[in-house]
């Protein structure tokens, strides 16, 4: 993959990162707005939003460091140059699949069976 193309993927991540890390925040912001706004709540208002706060960073957290996480790896691949590359067997992941999925690691054919093995990325148990 030249340099250009490259440049084009890691922007993209990049922006990526961006909205996602945006997203948390709109939510968090929105549901603690939620809990202020409701007077029945209000003696133990401190509790509440502590719990809710709590409870948002637990249920985001998961799902949105997975993404985040996916989106750093993706960002070293670019950095050590084996951007673009299927992780399982080596051949170039094609850049139509890239653009709809830049943190793809596979090509269509290995995610089928990494998909097929349980949903599972270990690739020893193919
Ligand atoms: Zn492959």
């Amino acid at each position: 993959m030249d340099a250009e193309k490259l440049e084009h993927f890691r922007r993209t991540l990049l922006e990526q990162l961006t909205q996602h890390t945006a997203n948390v925040r709109e939510s968090q912001a929105s549901a603690l707005e939620m809990v202020a706004a409701d007077d029945g709540v209000k003696d133990s208002v401190d509790m509440s939003l502590q719990d809710v706060s709590q409870e948002i960073q637990l249920r985001l957290g998961e799902r949105e460091s997975k993404i985040v996480a996916d989106i750093d790896q993706a960002l070293l691949r670019i950095d050590e140059g084996s951007y673009g590359e299927c992780a399982r067997c080596g051949k170039e992941i094609p850049e139509r699949r890239l653009e709809a999925v830049p943190t793809a690691r596979y090509d269509a054919e290995c995610q089928t069976l990494i998909e097929a093995a349980d949903g599972t990325d270990d690739i020893a148990t193919l």
